[in-house]
């Protein structure tokens, strides 16, 4: 096991890791920006390191000075958390270098899975069902067109590298191809590094199920089933469910085969999701492998029992899984709601401040992963994510009312949250019934 593991994120996820490590013994780094110095993990901590400056690139996503903090504090290993470095390949081969480890998987599955085009060709060629689409890089504007013109409008142009909602451009018809292709090329070349597009059909009224898995480095994979998150805004998930409810028996099974045959078929370690696109006539097509601890995690955690940070700090230590999947049990539904620092009412503006009261609701089945206090700022730099509702209950029917009842007792105070947007997601009939699909709060949702 390591002795000293730094945890280089911030938020809810880096409180997680922090009580993840301690309770495995471990001794604890965390770093902060400027504007984080009061992070609630930072309390927590053996040591702490400054890192200078506000903006991501001067802080969390600076490689050089993370890898200078491990050194400074002699860390023997590296929780990246989720967004900022933790699918990324660079920083992981230069801890490597530095003879420390990179919970996560190895560099070779990041430099990979890094394109996201390129995880889905070799998927493919393992026999796994992908979503319909180009399998090469688009060279120019008419290969495009024949591509487009083959799968049939509309269709969804992706950055090769793209990830966390963005770099992802719809286009219906013929004559908006050419103009997308270029203007998408050039923001995936600004966002991304590398103007590599590639085509896929777009699927309606899709479900977005995804797969948990945990894997060792002695090739046992496990699945911890799957979760629903078709619940999204532009793209990004906003309420996840496991297990996903109306997903019939045969085809969940199905997925979670395929799920595991893809993740040996990477060499995948430690934990990872794979997501797929479920269709209204019950096919499904793999999307996108996530190399890391998603935000949603905490749902399936609640099904299992199993602690997923912790097994994946083991397994990166080179631990054996200490389950096979027949040890896996899965027992009553769970629901996250993403708490945002966003006013729900003016489009979903971010709401950064001071937080002037906080008070979680708390109970039978009710889980909340937040790093906010009262008096606690929520700077303007970073993901608005500020705290995240679990629920846990026997049924769905239950976990519902049981989240509703919760999201009335949480008060904050000082800053716009998304919590109202939530109650009113948890009133509405289509949502209550599962007839919502990935374009739903888009297409059919109205907020007040
Ligand atoms: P999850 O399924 O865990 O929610 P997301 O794709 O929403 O995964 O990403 C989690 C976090 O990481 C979000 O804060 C998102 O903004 C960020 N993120 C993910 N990928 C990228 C990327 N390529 N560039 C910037 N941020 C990203
Ligand atoms: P990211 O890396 O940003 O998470 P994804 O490829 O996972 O990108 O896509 C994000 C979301 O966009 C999905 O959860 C889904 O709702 C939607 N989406 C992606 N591809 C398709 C598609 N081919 N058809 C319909 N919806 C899609
Ligand atoms: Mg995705």
């Amino acid at each position: 096991m390591f002795s000293k593991v730094l945890i280089a994120n911030r938020g809810e996820i880096a409180l997680r890791v922090t009580r993840a490590c301690r309770e495995l013994g471990l001794k604890t780094v965390g770093i902060f920006s400027d504007s984080d110095a009061n992070l609630l993990h930072l309390r927590f901590v053996d040591q702490k390191v400054a890192l200078g400056g506000n903006s991501p690139l001067e802080s969390y996503l600076n490689i050089d000075k993370v890898v200078e903090a491990c050194l400074l504090t002699r860390a023997d290993a590296v929780h990246p958390g989720y967004g900022f470095l933790s699918e990324n390949a660079l920083f992981a081969q230069k801890l490597q270098e530095n003879n420390i480890v990179f919970i996560g998987p190895s560099v070779d599955v990041l430099r990979t899975m890094k394109n996201k085009l390129l995880t889905k060709k070799i998927l493919h060629q393992a026999g796994i069902p992908v979503v319909p689409g180009s399998l090469e890089p688009l060279h120019s504007e008419e290969e495009a067109l024949s591509v487009a013109r083959e799968l049939g409008f509309p269709v969804l142009l992706k950055a090769c590298l793209g990830g966390g909602g963005r770099g992802i451009r719809v286009v219906a018809s013929e004559k908006e191809l050419k103009d997308a292709f270029r203007s998408a090329s050039r923001e995936a070349k600004m966002a991304f590094g590398s103007s590599d597009l590639y085509l896929e059909k777009q699927i309606e009224r899709a479900r977005h199920i995804e797969v948990q898995i945990l894997a060792d480095n002695f090739g046992n994979v496990v699945h911890l089933g799957e979760r629903e998150c078709s619940l999204q805004r532009k793209r990004q998930k906003v309420l996840e469910e496991a297990p996903a409810h109306f997903l019939d028996a045969g085809l969940r099974s199905e997925i979670l085969k395929c799920a595991v045959k893809a993740a040996q078929a990477l060499n995948y370690t430690t934990c990872g999701t794979l997501e797929f696109l479920v269709t209204e006539d019950g096919n499904f097509y793999f999307m996108e492998l996530n190399a890391r601890i998603q935000v949603e995690h905490p749902v399936t955690e609640m099904i299992t029992g199993v602690d997923i940070v912790r097994e994946q700090i083991k397994a990166a230590s080179g631990e054996k899984l200490p389950f096979n999947q027949e040890d896996i049990a899965f027992r009553g539904h769970a629901i996250e709601m993403r708490i945002n620092a966003e006013d729900p009412f003016r489009n979903f503006t971010p709401s950064p401040g001071r937080i002037t009261r906080f008070e979680i609701p708390r109970g039978p089945g009710i889980r909340v992963d937040s790093h906010c206090y009262s008096g606690y700022v929520v700077p303007p730099y970073y993901d608005s994510l500020i705290a995240k509702l679990i629920v846990w209950d026997e049924n769905r029917d239950f976990a519902l009312r049981r989240s509703y009842e919760a999201l009335h007792s949480f008060f904050v105070e000082g800053i716009s949250t998304t919590i109202p947007f939530h109650l009113r997601i948890l009133q509405n009939e289509d949502f209550v019934r599962g007839c919502f699909h990935t374009r739903f709060i888009e297409e059919d949702f109205v907020m007040e």
